[in-house]
């Protein structure tokens, strides 16, 4: 059971609407801006005031919704979650909003990355009498509030996040109340915005574009945030610890349309990308990014360069992420499957092929290869972030350190085994200060402990796999 549910690790998106008529339909649309984030799973509750009803399921929010279900569900609040999960916690029971009834009334809950002591709060809830239905960490934090001891919902709310230790961003929906948090250190976004009369929140502010919200600010660390009729309420549940937003939100995960930090993540991948050209600068003929993430890093080293942009590779827009497939052999069919190289633009040349990230290097060394095939006479890889040495314990499926070709593989190694004829990885600091905000005031703080080990929260040993156990949780203490 245990190892069930550490295999559960989410990359996920959420939204929300507050006091919009047709709240299931922005919710709708919200959620389809969000897909990136995640593309097994849907879901959406809905309030009328009275009674909260959802419609979920496998597959793409297109595929999990459709108009009659929609009509369905009136009312003017509502939640939703698009999911990513890797193997183990792909069970109809784990897609979210997950739903709650008692005899205090309704909770429907979702929730955007992963809690580091989820199986320790999990036992004990467990030995306390709870019955768990799913293998998810969401449903951890709705059996705390049901067993607070608080007169007032917010309270149960507030005590209850207090226990959590990890990266969090939460919506939470009653009759008569959205309920919105963010953990302490501002792991991964989320932003409210006005729309209308009434409210919505989501993880990245791409959705705000689609529904016709306008953008107020971002859910602070340590924020709780009550929107009912009377309006929005802001509190505390934590002091905000030192900010650690995820790094690879800006190098991969979010949209280029999205701003983060009051960051437009195309802006910062430009400038990953030139700086990146400054640090390991390559005589060449073309550059060209792997679509879609490396687009516009790979626009940043050409201007630097001087070097032309060109479209060296094409996606086949109707297949889904290469991390879609869970299995290594269908993860390669996959990357076949959705790139091509153009070989009027590469034959005889020299290419820069700028990536945002190696994580196995599955991808860089099909891409290397059809580069070649394609004619091209030599293929330089430029990534625009350092190594990923370590994994990711709080949603984002950067794989376990066995896998990670940098945890175990130098620099030169890699290029070799992918075939390139030069690689160079973008230095942790070039990264840092591309990823801060270019204001007076930057710095905001970020999480970088896929590249250095460094994890800003404590590390739970049930949270840590047995190989990885020695390495971690004897480098944090
Ligand atoms: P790999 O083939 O395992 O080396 O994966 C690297 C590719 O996956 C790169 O092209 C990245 O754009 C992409 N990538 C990086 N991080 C993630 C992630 N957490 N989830 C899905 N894809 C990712
Ligand atoms: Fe993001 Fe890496 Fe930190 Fe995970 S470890 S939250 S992927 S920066």
């Amino acid at each position: 059971m245990l190892a069930e549910i550490k295999g559960l690790n989410e990359e996920c998106g959420i939204f929300g609407v507050y006091g919009h008529t047709q709240a299931a339909h922005m919710t709708y649309y919200g959620l389809h801006a969000l897909q990136h984030r995640g593309q097994e799973g849907a879901g959406v509750v809905v309030s009328n005031g009275q009674e909260l009803k959802q419609a979920k399921g496998q597959g793409l929010v297109t595929e999990v919704l459709d108009e009659n279900e929609l009509m369905n569900l009136s009312g003017s609040s509502a939640i939703g979650h698009v999911r990513y999960s890797t193997a183990g916690g792909k069970t109809y029971e784990n897609i979210q909003p997950l739903f709650f009834r008692s005899s205090t009334g309704s909770l429907a809950i979702a929730h955007n990355g992963n809690l580091v002591n989820a199986n320790k709060l999990r036992e004990e809830l467990e030995c306390s009498g709870s019955i768990f239905q799913t293998t998810s960490d969401t449903e951890v934090i709705a059996h705390l509030i049901k067993r607070s001891k608080q007169d007032v919902m917010i309270e149960r709310v507030k005590e209850s996040l207090c226990e959590l230790e990890g990266a969090y961003a939460v919506v939470m929906l009653v009759e008569n109340q959205l309920i919105v948090a963010l953990d302490p250190r501002g792991m991964r976004p989320l932003s409210v915005g006005r729309v209308g009369s009434g409210y919505a929140v989501a993880s990245e502010t791409c959705a705000f574009d689609v529904v016709g919200a306008e953008y107020m600010r971002e859910v602070e660390p340590g924020e709780i945030l009550v929107i009912d009729d009377e309006g929005m309420h802001s509190d505390y549940f934590s002091k905000t610890k030192n900010r650690a937003i995820c790094t690879m939100e800006y190098v991969y995960f979010a949209r280029p349309d999205s701003n983060v930090d009051g960051n437009n993540i195309h802006s910062v991948r430009k400038r990953l990308g030139k700086k990146l050209a400054e640090v390991a600068p390559v005589k060449a003929d073309v550059v060209t990014g792997v679509p879609d993430s490396s687009i516009s890093a790979a626009i940043g080293f050409a201007e630097q360069s001087g070097i032309p942009y060109e479209l060296g590779l094409i996606k086949n827009r109707y297949v889904g992420r290469t991390f879609i497939q869970p299995s290594q052999e269908l993860r390669e069919r996959g990357v076949q499957m959705k790139l091509s190289a153009v070989r009027k633009i590469v034959e005889g040349k020299r290419v820069v092929m700028v990536d945002d990230s190696i994580v196995r290097g599955t991808t860089s060394k099909k891409i290397v290869k059809m580069l070649k095939q394609a004619g091209a006479k030599e293929v330089h890889v430029r990534i625009s972030s350092p190594p990923i040495t370590h994994p990711c314990f709080y949603g984002i499926d950067t794989s376990n350190a066995g896998e990670l070709i940098a945890a175990n593989h130098s620099v030169e190694e890699i290029g070799e085994m992918i075939g390139a004829d030069s690689i160079s990885y973008l230095p942790i600091d070039s990264m840092v200060e591309a990823v801060d905000r270019q204001d007076s005031n930057p710095n905001c703080g970020h999480c970088l402990a896929c590249f250095t080990g460094n994890y800003p929260t404590d590390l739970y040993e049930d949270s840590v796999p047995p190989y990885e156990k020695e390495q971690l949780i004897g480098a944090k203490n």
